[in-house]
Order: structure tokens, then C-alpha cells, then sequence
């Protein structure tokens, strides 16, 4: 058909790609193109009601607002039409046509990899591309649609997803609205079946806020089940609710249902979905929440309700006390809808502190979202409770996987301890062997152990918990923690006042042959089995966290650490006896700069592992030539 008013179009490349794979998987729920065209009409409807109660004019507002799917079985086909929003022509290019959503690429990646693609085309939905399942059950797909804006003419798409769509005015009268015409591929004519339909709008698009009719009859419930009493409602109701708006086939982890009424009124339902998005790698999550006011749904994608480190939360809010002809940015604005997140917030904060309380289920949860909720870090108004709900792993855990809070922490700290250690790396077996760790070892202070690299950011901006400050482990001062006893008592006795003094000018040599590699060599008094440490200065940032800002900007330099030697340590006090024979004995400087190694290797911070390598065998070479030699 080559009429001389259509015009052809090449899709993007991204939707040949899916289309690609959508039209060749054996996806076992194709059902849910039903769902997504649905969803997209619902959202279609929305905007159209939005306009109308902003007082803006749109084409024939006479329409009812409602969804119809009529059935073919004769023809194999089946029609889906909504009286929303429609289309202009620009859009139709734009919208069906292209992709334009971050995560995109990401999600076909992911799906082109995936042998078994149910769970990634299962959340089709979530990525902005849903129109285009309708191409797993069709073979051709006719949309005709005419824009609310009065004077826009109605036009036709059709395409069969093979690369290209073509475009042409609609003849006669069209009504405001969206028509999408689905000639079913042979092996998907169960869908001009009104039970395999209907099934599949109970199943997913039960909760639509407008009527959807097939073969005019009204098959979901429209309930607004977050304004009915608690008790008036079962686990499946809730459940099913969630899988609706979340458009996820999981049960949610979690659920909170609060409604308020003085002095602020409103309805809230939330929920922790089972998994996070972001931590599988789709760009970051950003469906915020469905916010309607006095029925009616002013923003399906409502971002600013809950804070940035809440948004793996899904759910609704409805308050009939906040106007409804207001635009979606003065909402924003509105000193009521202020009030209301701020209750809101703060009571599902002590929602989720009492939900900690079954630990199995915090862990999971943690898991999940535990990186997100961490960014609420800085949210003072809520710091107390947020900080309730971190969790660690610590050096007391029995192992990697146990997590404390931090009141546990500070229920078994030393009494008169005013401070919260932690040490930030990438493992319990490295953390827990480095040096820095031996006082805290030897007299049983407990650690937090901080693997995330945000960690760092989150504690060092938190400042303080319950008045115990937060000090990484490098950083101590180590005095503070003279008062606790030792766990294994001291075996080896103080070196004499002579000796010391002694150590102190091996010390100084020592930062001589290190020069700059070291801010300054000292006597440790942290050290209790290894040889020498290295340790930040308490002033500037923690090791840990140099380390992160020169990972991401390399001219953010990391500066030079104090090194601590172990004056009770045999190899210090045989280096000691060398310096004394000759100051610059030249093994001494090899030694000293292989112990500097070694050291900065369990730092982390070892910047040459083959000068390092090298050294090590230069000395092997050695010993092994003195071994014989005493023989
Ligand atoms: P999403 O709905 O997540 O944005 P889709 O691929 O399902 O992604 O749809 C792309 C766009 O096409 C929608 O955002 C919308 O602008 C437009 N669209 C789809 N269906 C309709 C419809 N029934 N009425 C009006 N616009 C629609």
C-alpha cells in the first residue's frame, strides 16, 4: 500500500535490537504486552484528566475516561482503546520509534545475555520500551490516534517490528484518543480469547484507576485499597497490589500502611520490593511513587515524595487536602505536601527500625537495599534514626556475613570509651591481619569493618552516634585506649629508658633512608606481634579514604604515612644492633626497605611490587650465601 500521503521511517537501531529479540524469544508470559498497553492507555488517561483539572481545553471532553479491549476471534485480532492523551504526529515519531531512557543499553545487554530472558523481559516495563511486547504476540500492529490538543489531526502507524513503521493521515472522524489494532502472529491467537484476556487483566491490571472493559464488560475492581481500613484487607489483596504498581511478579519483602487524619490527612502505602534494581547493574532507580489527590492520580511517577535514599521504595500517597488543579512543580512547593512528607518520612523510618527487628529479614532487606539507604547519611533531620538502621560487619562477627547495628556496638563497648572504631579495605581476611589491628586485637576492642567504599563518607559524615564519635583505626589516638586491659598480657618487658633513646635515633635513620616515602618514622605503641606499621596522621583524611578520592581523580595525591616500628619486636632490635656496629651499614638500608615494603603491601598503598620483588630476592640471595657460610 504505497499511499502518497504515507510517509516510512526507520526505527532506532536500539528498538531493532529489541524487537529482535522479543519477536524471537520463547518468553513464557508474552501476556504481558496486555499489561503494558494497558499501563501506557492508564498513563495516556491520566494526563488527560491532569489537563482537564488544570483547566486547560482539550478535544471532545465529553469522552468518558475508560480503557476497551474488543476481540476478533474470526479476524485474529485484537483492538485496545483508550480516550486519553493521544498523539501528534511528532510524537508518535518520537515515542514509538526511539528509545530515549538511561539503562536502555544496559537492559539489552543484559537480555541478549541471559539464556533464560522471563526475568528480564518480565520488566520490559520498567525501561520505557513495554509498547514494543506488543510485537511477541502481533505480527502487525495498527495504532491510530488523535492528539487532545483540538486542532491536531488523527494519523496512522503501522509497522510489522521489522525495522521500519510508516506513517499516514487517518481518514474521516477520529476521537481524542489512542487505538491500537494487534493482528495476532499465529502462535499467539490464544489472544483473541476473551478467557486468556481477561485472565490476564486480573492478573496484572486489576488496580487501573479507569474502567477497563473487554467486549464491554467491566473486568477490574478500580478499589483504592490504601484508603480502606487495615483490617478490612488480606496479604493477597496487598500483594497483588504491589505486583501491580511495581510491575514485578515477586511478593514484596515488606509493607507499611499508615494513614493519618490531625492535624495532616493522608493515606500511605508502601513497600520494599525483593530486589534491587541498581545493584543489577539498570541505572538508577527512578519510579518514585503514585500521588493521588482526592482520587485522582496527579503524578504517577511522584520523585520528590520520599528522599533519594528511599527510592527502592514503591507505593501510593493520597491526601485530599492538597489542591488538585496545581501543577506538578508547584506541588513540589506546597507547604502541606512539605508537612506531609515530612510525617511520612519519619513514621516509616520507625517502620522499618521495627521491621529490623526480624534480623533474618532485615539481613535481606540490608542486602538489597542497605547501599541505597546508606546515602540517607546526610539527612539531619532523621540522622538519629537513619544511623539506627545501618548495618556492619565487625572484627567480634563470627564471620563475614554477620552484621551488627551500631547499637549493638555500643552496647558492648568499654564504658568509658567515647569513640567507634572502624577500618575501612576490601575484606574481612585483609582487615583483620593488618597491623594497625594488633592493639585493637590484643585488648578485644571491637571494629567496625567497612567494605563499601561509601562506608567511609557515610560514618565520617555522620560525625558522631549516641555521642561516641567515629575514628578510623589508623587514626587512633592510641592512648585513649591505655586504660582497657590487654587480653594477652604484655610478655616481653619495656625497653630501658637507653634503649629507647637509642630506638629513637634508629628511627630517625630509618625516615632517612625512606625520605620522603614516609611523613615520619616513630615508636609504636599500638603494636604487638608485628614489626612496623603505617598509619595516617590523625589530621588529615584516613587512609582508606585517600585511597577512594585518588581512584576517582588521580590528582587528589596520597600523602605520605607515619611509619611505626615495634620497639619490642626482635627484627627492630636486630636492626637496632646494626646501626649501632655501623650507621650505614648498608644492610640496614636494605632492610629498612624491604620491611617499608612489605608494610605498604598490607596497606595497601605499595606503589612498586617489582622494586619490591627485587629487593625481596636480592636478600634471599643473601641469607641463603650467609647460611651456608655458617655451615
Ligand atoms: P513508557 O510507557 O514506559 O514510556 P513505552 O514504550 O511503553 O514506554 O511507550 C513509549 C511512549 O509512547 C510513552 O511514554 C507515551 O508517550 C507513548 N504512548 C504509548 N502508548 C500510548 C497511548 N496509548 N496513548 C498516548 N501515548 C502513548
Amino acid at each position: 500500500m504505497t499511499d502518497k500521503n504515507s510517509k516510512n521511517y526507520k526505527f532506532q537501531a536500539e528498538v531493532t535490537q529489541l524487537l529482535d529479540i522479543l519477536t524471537h524469544s520463547l518468553y513464557t508470559h508474552r501476556d504481558i504486552f496486555i499489561r503494558e498497553l494497558i499501563s501506557n492507555a492508564a498513563d495516556a488517561l491520566d494526563k488527560a484528566r491532569f489537563k482537564t483539572t488544570t483547566g486547560e481545553e482539550i478535544a471532545d471532553p465529553d469522552l468518558n475516561l475508560e480503557i476497551r479491549i474488543d476481540l476478533d476471534k474470526d479476524k485474529k485480532m485484537l483492538t485496545i482503546s483508550d480516550t486519553g492523551i493521544g498523539m501528534t504526529k511528532d510524537e508518535l515519531i518520537k515515542n514509538i520509534g526511539t528509545i530515549a531512557r538511561s539503562g536502555t543499553s544496559e537492559f539489552l545487554k543484559q537480555i541478549s545475555k541471559d539464556k533464560d530472558k522471563n526475568r528480564e523481559i518480565n520488566l520490559i516495563g520498567r525501561f520505557g520500551v513495554g509498547f514494543y511486547s506488543v510485537f511477541m504476540a502481533g505480527e502487525k500492529v495498527e495504532i491510530t490516534t488523535k492528539s487532545a490538543v483540538k486542532e491536531e489531526p488523527a494519523y496512522i502507524w503501522t509497522s510489522d517490528g521489522r525495522g521500519a513503521f510508516e506513517i499516514q493521515p487517518a481518514a474521516g472522524t477520529v476521537k481524542r484518543g489512542t487505538s491500537i489494532k494487534v493482528f495476532l502472529r499465529k502462535d499467539a491467537e490464544e489472544f483473541a480469547e476473551k478467557y486468556t484476556v481477561q485472565h490476564a487483566i486480573e492478573k496484572y491490571s486489576n488496580f487501573v484507576a479507569f474502567p477497563v472493559k473487554l467486549d464491554d464488560e467491566q473486568i477490574n475492581k478500580v478499589t483504592a485499597i490504601w484508603r480502606e481500613p487495615k483490617s478490612a484487607l488480606k496479604d493477597e489483596q496487598y500483594n497483588e497490589f504491589f505486583k501491580f504498581i511495581a510491575r514485578q511478579q515477586e511478593e514484596p519483602l515488606d509493607r507499611f500502611h499508615f494513614s493519618a487524619d490531625v492535624p495532616i490527612q493522608f493515606h500511605s502505602l508502601l513497600f520494599v520490593p525483593k530486589s534491587n534494581f541498581e545493584l543489577m547493574g539498570f541505572g538508577r532507580e527512578e519510579d518514585g511513587i503514585h500521588l493521588f489527590v482526592k482520587r485522582v492520580m496527579v503524578d504517577s511517577h511522584a520523585k520528590d515524595i520520599l528522599p533519594p535514599y528511599l527510592r527502592f521504595v514503591r507505593g501510593v500517597l493520597e491526601s485530599d487536602d492538597l489542591p488538585l488543579n496545581i501543577s506538578r512543580e508547584t506541588l513540589q512547593e506546597n507547604p502541606y505536601l512539605f508537612k506531609i512528607k515530612n510525617t511520612l518520612i519519619s513514621k516509616y523510618l520507625s517502620h522499618l527500625q521495627d521491621f529490623s527487628k526480624d534480623e533474618e529479614k532485615y539481613k535481606e532487606f540490608w542486602k538489597q537495599h542497605g547501599r541505597i539507604l546508606k546515602e540517607g547519611y546526610n539527612d539531619y533531620t532523621h540522622k538519629e534514626k537513619i544511623a539506627d538502621l545501618f548495618r556492619f560487619n565487625s572484627s567480634k562477627c563470627a564471620n563475614g556475613d554477620e552484621l551488627i547495628s551500631l547499637q549493638t556496638y555500643v552496647d558492648r563497648m568499654p564504658e568509658k570509651h567515647d569513640e567507634i572504631y572502624y577500618f575501612s579495605g576490601s575484606d574481612r581476611e585483609s582487615l583483620g591481619n593488618n597491623p594497625v589491628m594488633d592493639i585493637f586485637k590484643s585488648k578485644d576492642i571491637e571494629v567496625l569493618y567497612c567494605y563499601d567504599p561509601i562506608d567511609e563518607f557515610v560514618l565520617s559524615g555522620l560525625v558522631d552516634y549516641k555521642d561516641k564519635k567515629f575514628v578510623s583505626v589508623d587514626q587512633a589516638d592510641i592512648s585513649k585506649l591505655g586504660d582497657v586491659p590487654s587480653k594477652d598480657q604484655e610478655k616481653t618487658p619495656e625497653a630501658k629508658p637507653e634503649e629507647t633513646k637509642e630506638l629513637d635515633k634508629l628511627a630517625r635513620r630509618i625516615k632517612d633512608i625512606l625520605g620522603v616515602r614516609v611523613e615520619d618514622v616513630k615508636l609504636s605503641a599500638r603494636l604487638v606481634g608485628s614489626p612496623a606499621v603505617l598509619v595516617s596522621s590523625n589530621k588529615g583524611m584516613s587512609g582508606q579514604m585517600e585511597k577512594i578520592m585518588h581512584l576517582y581523580n588521580q590528582d587528589v595525591k596520597l600523602s605520605p604515612k607515619i611509619m611505626e616500628i615495634n620497639k619490642k619486636h626482635p627484627m627492630i632490635l636486630n636492626m637496632l644492633k646494626i646501626y649501632q656496629k655501623d650507621v650505614k651499614d648498608p644492610v640496614l638500608t636494605k632492610l629498612v626497605n624491604s620491611l617499608f615494603h612489605s608494610i605498604a603491601l598490607l596497606d595497601g598503598s605499595l606503589q612498586d611490587p617489582h622494586e619490591m620483588a627485587a629487593q625481596i630476592q636480592e636478600l634471599l640471595a643473601e641469607t641463603s650465601k650467609l647460611y651456608l657460610k655458617e655451615d
